[in-house]
């Protein structure tokens, strides 16, 4: 080796510059035309691994950067499912605020660990900073504090882990839960999110220990028997440790009553987990202060700013009453480590309120498009988001071949029906057969949800692209794909 040491793996000042700029001009290109690209390409696996070779070996030698880039992007652009095209609105996936992408750029540029405050200085003090911010766009009082994590399933954990902790029989840390077989149980209503199956089993406590409590037709908790089921276990020995209240719920965007939880976990003496991950921002709307009103009696809330506050993927956030519960559950201080300085002021080190140890800077994109937008900003944009979806829902009331079926939050749920005289057959299954084909054709793409038995399109709108004649369009889109696959139905 010479003195000098040559990298294969560094790049100059001009190369980075040359591929940088060009590939900043591309992504300019690809924001600017999302619209007129088809939303998915309906390509299949075997189809798309032919693209990248899918059995060529490991590289031997490398290539160009610039090569590479050029190959990548176009890849990259014409076979990707376009969450950010303004007729997505499936699932919960927003469209990704262009702040965010160069504010990762930025982040893996420094590269900081924010892990502990001595790797990472001043992003520790933007990832705080954010924190704060978020508590206050919730609403919540300022002495909430948490963490950043890759979503909202994770966001859950580091709370739910944290409640085990806190409401488990003293010493749970050190003994286990073999000292309370199958005795710890927890309480959600049906619409919770898959994260609880996850969570249980992870922390030990096995999928018996749910306690799936019945909604209401507003697909809300059943608060009455969130009490009886507390009280019966509680008369059987189990030990309750914690509700969980949707702020949000997947399916049909429903917020549970959260006082009416609050004030049942005070009774018993139980941890009051809030999961907002994807409708904690709407608290940022005045009208909707009300339904969330009982957000700040909660000991953790998970939200997710790669859903409402339009981060691009990945950005959770856990936030908890008292943060001294996730240093209980979470920090231990190894002896390889020298982050305590003992100055006047106290560190922060990350590793210590969750999970993850070496942390990248994820808290940039959100800190960044905080600013960027404002809370009057967002305060906007998600109002804007709610009102195209009632829209969508008034529009599907109106037409005689839709039927509207709920509408909370930016979720609406509604289906094809033609009415008994044209179509006698089967609503559920000509519902799944047209959206099958709404997510293959590229035009569009929505969801499914079952609400009351009925298999439903479901639209979720946190995509700050959508307009109003997306919305006109989308509705005569399902409207003529619904006639032709009701009549190739009732032709055979
Ligand atoms: C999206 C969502 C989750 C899961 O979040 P990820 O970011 O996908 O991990 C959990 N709960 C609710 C209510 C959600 O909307």
């Amino acid at each position: 080796m010479s003195k000098v040491r040559e990298s294969s793996i560094e790049m100059g000042k001009e190369e980075f510059r040359r591929v940088g700029y060009k590939l900043i001009d591309d992504i300019s290109n690809f924001i600017e035309s999302i619209d007129e690209k088809p939303v998915t390409t309906n390509e299949t696996p075997g189809e798309l691994q032919n693209k990248i070779l899918g059995n060529a070996p490991l590289p031997e030698e490398g290539k160009s950067v610039s090569e590479l880039f050029s190959s990548t992007t176009d890849l990259l652009f014409q076979h990707s499912l376009l969450n950010g095209h303004p007729k997505f609105l499936g699932y919960i996936t927003s469209s990704a605020a262009p702040i965010g992408a160069l504010a990762d750029l930025l982040a893996a540029s420094v590269n900081p660990n924010v892990g502990a405050q001595i790797l990472s200085p001043i992003a520790t003090e933007i990832e705080k900073q954010t924190i704060r911010w978020l508590s206050e766009f919730i609403g919540v009082s300022p002495v909430y504090g948490g963490l950043l994590v890759s979503g909202g399933n994770m966001a859950n954990f580091t709370a739910f882990l944290a409640a085990r902790t806190a409401k488990s029989p003293k010493a749970i840390k050190e003994d286990g839960i073999q000292n309370s077989p199958n005795r710890l149980t927890v309480y959600c209503s049906k619409t919770t999110h898959t994260w609880i199956e996850k969570a249980v089993i992870s922390f030990g406590l096995g999928t018996k220990s749910i306690r799936w409590i019945p909604t209401d037709d507003f697909n809300k908790m059943d608060n009455k028997a969130l009490e009886s089921t507390i009280e019966l276990d509680l008369k059987n020995h189990f030990i309750p440790i914690m509700v969980v209240g949707t702020a949000g719920d997947v399916s049909t965007g429903a917020v549970d009553d959260l006082i009416g939880i609050s004030a049942i976990c005070k009774k018993f003496d139980l941890w009051f987990h809030i999961d907002g991950a994807y409708g904690a921002p709407a608290a940022v709307i005045p009208k909707y202060k009300p339904l969330f009103e009982g957000i700040r009696e909660a000991d953790s809330i998970a939200l997710d700013p790669h859903k409402w506050l339009y981060a691009p993927l990945e950005a959770g956030c856990t936030l908890i009453k008292n943060p001294q519960h996730l240093l209980d559950t979470y920090s231990s201080h190894p002896e390889y480590y020298n982050f305590d300085r003992s100055g006047k002021e106290k560190t922060q080190n990350f590793y210590e309120y969750g999970l993850q140890n070496s942390r990248g800077f994820r808290a940039l994109k959100v800190w960044l498009s905080l600013q960027q937008v404002g809370r009057s900003g967002y305060e906007k944009l998600i109002g804007e988001d709610i009102e195209l979806s009632e829209m969508l829902f008034e529009l599907a009331k109106k037409h005689p071949e839709l039927e509207a079926v709920s509408q909370s939050l930016s979720i609406t749920t509604f289906r094809y029906n033609p009415g008994s005289t044209e179509y006698s057959g089967n609503l559920n299954m000509l519902n799944e057969n047209l959206l099958n084909e709404l997510q293959t054709g590229g035009q569009v793409f929505l969801s499914n949800a079952i609400v009351n038995d009925k298999y439903c399109l479901r639209a979720c709108i946190v995509n700050f692209r959508t307009s109003q004649s997306d919305i006109e369009e989308i509705i005569e889109l399902v409207v003529k794909l619904g006639r032709k696959i009701s009549l190739r139905i009732s032709q055979t």
